[in-house]
């Protein structure tokens, strides 16, 4: 059941008071932005601007990433690259991000880890200074990491509470990673007893049995992905018992191949059967996503009605790791937009 999407649709949908809680820094880079980058550092990059992130495939995208992150070297070309992510932000009317980071891909900034927080932080500071959305981190193990190297991250970010970090997450190929779960359960155990909040990339580049780990071993708050949850019957029951909710993100799922298609796509079939679903563009910049888009595309594929839509939205302010006073707010500008508001 296909319906289209106007823009008159797509400017409510804008206005629709929501957060986003799953997306790469990595991610969010601008073309332009990196080119004049590697102009500066006397590189060359691999393709003119224009088709920059047209990708040859997955070892094109990584190498890309390495060279993306690495160009990103000073602390002002990093508040600057935090800064830009509000405004894609602000443009797709988010109110609130949890932010992934992972530490391994910024190659500048190997073993600096503190100055590398003080210096998104200041991009992030300023932003909200000019009326453009707060971000929380979410600091990411890579899933290929030792477990002594994932206790040290978690013991530095102990120490550190820094108050822009609120969450220790994982990510990375799990199919080529193999089962990891057992090897992160002690530094997920103590990024708890911290005050961090856990996310857990599963059940994309996993099955099910990803998913189960997340919540069994690592105590997930919430999964990045999750979709291949859909695959057992008894874990979608679970995931909808417990409300832990996913963060899944329809476009991603689709370019890289885990869906033929957005009708191909188990969201609906998740939310239907009782799962706290929000919606996301994970790397929204190289994927050429937008997070208005992709609610688009699900109101498009799946019909939803405002109700739909307001319930997906509500998943997003609450599974996000915003402080209470932010999500009150955004749940506040919710209700205004269910009553014509946002018309
Ligand atoms: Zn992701």
């Amino acid at each position: 059941m296909q319906t289209s999407v106007t823009t008159t649709d797509l400017a409510r949908l804008r206005a629709l008071p929501k957060a986003e809680v799953h997306l790469h820094l990595e991610g969010c880079f601008e073309a332009a932005v990196l080119a004049q980058w590697a102009a500066l550092e006397g590189r060359t990059l691999p393709r003119p601007v224009e088709t920059l992130f047209q990708f040859s495939g997955l070892a094109d995208f990584l190498e890309f990433l390495d060279l993306a992150c690495g160009l990103a070297s000073t602390p002002q070309r990093l508040a600057e690259h935090c800064y830009s992510l509000c405004q894609r932000l602000a443009a797709d009317g988010t109110g609130y991000a949890d932010v992934i980071v992972n530490p391994t891909h910024w190659h500048a900034w190997q073993g600096r880890l503190p100055q590398m927080l003080e210096a998104m932080d200041a991009g992030l500071r300023a932003a909200e200074q000019d009326g453009l959305p707060p971000v929380g981190l979410c600091i990411s193990l890579l899933r290929t990491q030792s477990a002594q190297a994932a206790t040290e991250l978690v013991e530095l970010l102990s120490a550190l509470k820094h108050p822009r970090v609120v969450a220790l997450s994982v990510d990375g190929n799990e199919a080529t990673a193999g089962r990891t779960g057992p090897r992160f359960a002690e530094a997920f155990k103590r990024a708890a007893n911290a005050g961090l909040r856990r996310t857990v990339h599963a059940g994309e580049s996993s099955g099910p049995e990803g998913v189960w780990d997340a919540v069994n071993l690592l105590g997930a708050d919430r999964i990045d992905h999750g979709v291949r949850a859909i695959e057992d019957p008894a874990l979608v029951a679970l995931l909808a018992e417990k409300q832990i909710p996913l963060g899944i993100c329809p476009s991603s799922n689709r370019v890289l191949g885990v869906y033929p298609s957005i009708e191909a796509h188990p969201v609906e079939r998740l939310r239907l059967a009782g799962v706290a679903v929000s919606v996301n563009t994970d790397d929204p910049a190289l994927l050429g996503a937008s997070l208005v888009g992709e609610y688009a595309l699900c109101q498009s594929a799946f019909a939803w009605t405002d109700d739909t839509l307001k319930a997906v939205a509500r998943t997003s302010i609450t599974a996000s790791f915003a402080n209470a006073d932010i999500q009150r707010a955004l749940l506040q500008d919710l209700a205004a937009w269910a009553t014509g508001a946002g018309d």
